[in-house]
C-alpha cells in the first residue's frame, strides 16, 4: 500500500477492532453515533484494564491523535487487554494493526501480546506479510463500509446482547 493510499486509509484502532465484530456497529460509530461510553460493559472493561495492569511500567503512546498503544517497559511488546475472549479474533487484529501501523511510522520488529486477565492467558501476536496484507485489505473495507450512505442492516448474533448499540438496532 503507497503512503498516500494509507494515509486516506488509516483509523483507529476500534475502527479496525468493530469491522471485524458488526459492520453495522462500525459505521454506526464511525457516524457519530458513539454510545460506547454509556455501555456498562465497555466500562467493565475499561475498569478491568485499569485495575489489572495499573501496577506494571508502561508507556502509552498516542500516535498522530489517532492510535493509543500501550507498550510494557519490561518487554517492549504492544500491549492490548480484553475483558473478553468472546471477540478474540477482533482483538488479535487490533493488535496487528497497531504493530503494522507502527512499523509504517519506522518502529518495526516489535510483537504484541493479548491480555486476558479474568482467563489468565496471553497470546503474543505476529506481524507477517499475510497479516500485513490482510491489514491493507480490512482499512480498504472499512472504507466501504464507512462510505455507506445509510448502515448496514442489523443481524442479529450472541454479541448483539452486550453491544452498545443493541437498544438502537433491536429496542
Ligand atoms: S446490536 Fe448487534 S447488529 Fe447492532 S450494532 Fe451491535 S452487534 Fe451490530
Amino acid at each position: 500500500m503507497t503512503e498516500s493510499e494509507f494515509e486516506a486509509l488509516k483509523v483507529g484502532g476500534t475502527e479496525v477492532n468493530y469491522f471485524m465484530v458488526c459492520r453495522r456497529k462500525l459505521w454506526l460509530y464511525t457516524h457519530r453515533l458513539d454510545l460506547e461510553r454509556s455501555s456498562e460493559q465497555v466500562s467493565l472493561g475499561a475498569l478491568l484494564h485499569e485495575t489489572a495492569y495499573c501496577r506494571l511500567p508502561k508507556r502509552e503512546l498516542l500516535v498522530d491523535s489517532l492510535i493509543k498503544v500501550d507498550i510494557m517497559e519490561s518487554s517492549g511488546k504492544v500491549v492490548e487487554v480484553k475483558y473478553s475472549q468472546k471477540m478474540e479474533e477482533a482483538a488479535r487484529l487490533q493488535v496487528i494493526y497497531y504493530l503494522y501501523y507502527l512499523k509504517r511510522k519506522g518502529v518495526s520488529e516489535l510483537v504484541g501480546e493479548l491480555r486476558f486477565p479474568r482467563q489468565r492467558r496471553r497470546e503474543e501476536v505476529v506481524l507477517t506479510e499475510e497479516n500485513e496484507g490482510k491489514i491493507e485489505t480490512t482499512l480498504r473495507k472499512i472504507k466501504e463500509v464507512k462510505d455507506l450512505l445509510s448502515p448496514p442492516k442489523a443481524e442479529w448474533g450472541a454479541i448483539c446482547r452486550r453491544c452498545a448499540y443493541s437498544e438502537f438496532c433491536w429496542g
